[in-house]
């Protein structure tokens, strides 16, 4: 495989790891049994994870904030939901891997783009 065939391999891998866990984060929230919402852009709310990842912080004395920290947790978002809801753990755990996979999409972008900049040099 040369190095451009391999960019677009890994452009076109890493995208349909991001559909992929997109669809398992749909899936997973959808089997939840706690009652959905629909925020603004039309994504599922759902109150398990919501109250997993609610974070307030501190005010200092002068007016700034401190450090922030979990509402209803002591940081471990994995051990809330284990006794919370099993399908928000699975939609969790896939809303992680997809930071990752998404990270990895743009990383390939920025490969190809950059392939792309040195083909135009090379044209001059
Ligand atoms: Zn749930």
């Amino acid at each position: 495989m040369s190095a451009a065939e391999f960019a677009i391999f890994e452009l076109t891998r890493t995208r349909a790891e991001v559909e992929f866990l997109s669809r398992q984060i749909g899936s997973a929230l959808g089997t939840c049994h706690d009652l959905q919402m629909k925020s603004d852009d039309g994504s599922p709310i759902v109150e398990h994870l919501k109250d997993a990842y609610a974070m307030t912080s501190d005010q200092n004395e002068d007016g700034g904030s401190s450090d922030r920290y979990f509402v209803n947790h002591d940081g471990d978002v994995g051990a809330y939901l284990i006794a919370t809801c099993w399908n928000c753990l699975t939609a969790h755990h896939a809303i992680q891997d997809r930071k990752l996979a998404r990270k990895q999409y743009g990383i390939a972008k920025r490969r190809i783009a950059l392939m792309g900049t040195n083909m135009m040099k090379e044209e001059k």
